[in-house]
């Protein structure tokens, strides 16, 4: 089981600013049975209604510096937090996520990479 967790802002297509994520990415994250959910600076409200807009149900919505909680939440085999800046990558990495920016995300059928 894989668990990935996307930033909002410069990550997500429906951030502020908006990042390069679509919604087929989580579409098709959630097809393979991963745990998907967002870890943003937003509010966790805020976070599940873009969320609810977007007609996409996630397993979590939460902050990236309390990926830890989520680690405890969900037992799985590999955690992985997408985002854009320095900060993501140092929560993620401090709570034992593997980390992508954004704008670096392997092709599709790299080795390591989540499809
Ligand atoms: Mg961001």
């Amino acid at each position: 089981m894989t668990l990935v967790s996307f930033d909002i802002d410069g990550t997500m297509f429906f951030g502020d600013p908006p990042g390069t994520i679509t919604l087929d990415l989580v579409h098709k994250a959630k097809q393979l049975g991963y745990i998907v959910g967002s870890a943003s600076d937003r509010p966790r409200r805020n976070q599940q209604e873009l969320w609810d807009e977007h007609r996409v149900e996630v397993d979590f919505v939460s902050h990236k510096h309390h990926l830890d909680q989520i680690r405890e939440r969900f037992p799985a085999k590999r955690y992985v937090h997408i985002g854009d800046t320095d900060v993501d990558k140092y929560f993620a990495e401090m709570h034992g996520f593997d980390f992508y920016f954004v704008h670096e995300l392997p092709e599709a059928g790299s080795e390591g990479w989540i499809f």
